[in-house]
């Protein structure tokens, strides 16, 4: 319609939003990967939780499997950014499938600080406790770095209360990357005060862009009678980004998958509406849906950056 009809918006993006180094490595490494060993490259799980990526790698010759039986005798299979058991390179080797692991290197981190903690096992080993949503692959990832028993899971501030560790002077913890900064400072914190020697990081395993994401939504939700997440349902940090607007006082946030998701009638009434994308999300699917409001509403679109990244992931040793 005319402008005259159009009703005005307020746009305001939360700056950052939208892809980390962790899933912007994790496709670079399928797209190289396609590139020198040509089609098909296998891929064991969503490389990331996002529908729109998968699509594109499936398109340029991607094929994604649930697990490793899938893939046919040398066959080349990316783990995804999330992490695997240890039992999944095993496996790989043993069936002597080419392997490359995209997992991102914050998750890697947790992973060897979990192997700190359990110390071969021996008389300096300390019960784990990891902090996270149970079967969240990250989690199973992180989990299965260890013998089963060594890591109890906990996942909310009551489990937090009520565990009860063998030997609560040889205790560690580790968390998820993706959880919720508040609900996880109140967990540890719960922890700390009843398990005084437990060992960890000073705060949490929380990476540079769950913080920062929840940062920026936090930023904008305040003056916004609506909060858009583009992100994927089973997306860990765009969930949190959902629940973090919610929680400052946003009337309503909904976590909207693309464009094509989108139920127009949430925008009924809505003045001010922020919109934020979660980490495994492209860009583009932001563009496409401000180009969308661009066609019914006359826009004020204002950007709002809390921070600065410029962090970038080398690709792993064999294609790097
Ligand atoms: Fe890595 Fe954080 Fe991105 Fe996960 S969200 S891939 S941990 S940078």
């Amino acid at each position: 319609g005319s402008d005259a009809v159009r009703p005005r918006l307020k746009v305001l993006l939360a700056g950052p939003r939208g892809f980390c180094a962790g899933v912007d490595r994790a496709i670079r490494v399928v797209e190289e990967a396609l590139r020198r060993y040509g089609r098909p490259v296998y891929v064991r799980h969503e490389i990331v939780h996002n529908r729109t990526v998968v699509e594109a790698l499936e398109a340029q010759g991607a094929i994604f499997v649930e697990e490793l039986d899938e893939v046919p005798p040398d066959g080349h299979v990316v783990f995804s950014a999330h992490g695997v058991p240890k039992t999944v390179p095993a496996e790989a080797q043993r069936r002597n499938l080419l392997y490359l692991d995209a997992t991102c290197p914050l998750v890697s981190k947790v992973h060897r600080e979990a192997e700190r903690h359990f110390a071969d096992g021996g008389a300096e080993s300390r019960h784990i406790l990891m902090i996270g949503h149970a079967g969240h692959p990250e989690v199973v990832g992180t989990m299965g770095q260890l013998p089963p028993g060594a890591m109890t899971l906990i996942q909310d501030a009551e489990e937090a209360r009520s565990v009860q560790p063998a030997d609560p002077a040889r205790l560690a913890f580790i968390t998820q990357t993706t959880l919720s900064v508040d609900d996880t400072a109140e967990i540890v914190e719960i922890l700390r005060a009843r398990f005084p020697l437990i060992e960890g990081p000073k705060r949490e395993d929380i990476c540079y862009a769950t913080t920062n994401r929840q940062e920026a939504v936090k930023a904008i939700a305040p003056g916004c009678d609506l909060v858009i997440v583009i992100g994927s349902p089973n997306s860990s940090n765009s969930q949190r980004l959902r629940e973090v607007a919610e929680r400052v006082g946003v009337p309503r946030a909904v976590l909207v998958p693309r464009l094509r998701d989108l139920d127009w009638s949430v925008l009924d009434g809505v003045e001010t509406l922020g919109i934020t994308a979660g980490a495994s999300a492209p860009e583009t699917l932001v563009q496409e849906m401000v180009n969308a409001l661009g066609e019914r509403y006359r826009l004020d679109i204002e950007e709002r950056t809390v921070k600065q990244e410029d962090v970038i992931f080398k690709l792993p040793a064999p294609l790097g």
